[in-house]
């Protein structure tokens, strides 16, 4: 019996190559989506609620608290240029169109915070290496929270009914 037989619906071997820089986005993108769901899960925890993307407001925050007028920003340290932060490390390749492209994005992180602040509404950045512990992480939204239930003074948890969007995984963190 042959070893190895062709054509028997196997999987099929792509060549090796180098990510194109298209695809490489694309990773770093479909990366960023998940220190979103810690940050929601910790929320849900804490029994703080909130809604998703809303539309209406500059940069269409990730994260809003409707009622205490909070947004939430989950940056990716990479995508967003997180200073001093190991994950963010321009590529050697490209380094200048890479640069460029990080630096635009910074630019208008601070377009829309700007732009959101003036609105009325508190911001607060949660950067994703912050994500990693779940102390850190808690530590970073005590603040959010603290603020959720103070404008929601006895009414149990702050905007509760305000998410139709629970996190996706509510395993517990760690
Ligand atoms: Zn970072």
């Amino acid at each position: 019996m042959a070893a190895r037989s062709a054509g028997q619906g196997g999987p099929h071997r792509r060549r090796a190559r180098p990510l194109s820089r298209s695809e490489i986005m694309a990773r770093i993108r479909s990366k960023d989506t998940k220190p979103e769901w810690r940050v929601r899960r910790a929320l849900w925890a804490m029994g703080v609620r909130y809604r998703l993307h809303d539309p209406r407001l500059p940069g269409r925050p990730d994260i809003v608290l409707p009622r205490s007028r909070q947004v939430i920003f989950v940056h990716g340290c990479f995508w967003h240029g997180h200073e001093g932060c190991p994950r963010h490390r321009i590529p050697k390749t490209n380094s200048m169109w890479w640069e460029q492209k990080i630096r635009a994005n910074r630019a208008r992180d601070a377009r829309v915070t700007e732009a959101v602040r003036a609105a009325g509404w508190a911001v607060t950045i949660i950067w994703e290496c912050e994500t990693e512990s779940p102390e850190a992480l808690a530590q970073a939204l005590a603040n959010v929270a603290r603020i959720a239930f103070a404008c929601n003074p006895g009414k149990g948890a702050p905007d509760r009914g305000a998410s139709s969007h629970p996190p996706p995984d509510l395993r517990p963190l760690s």
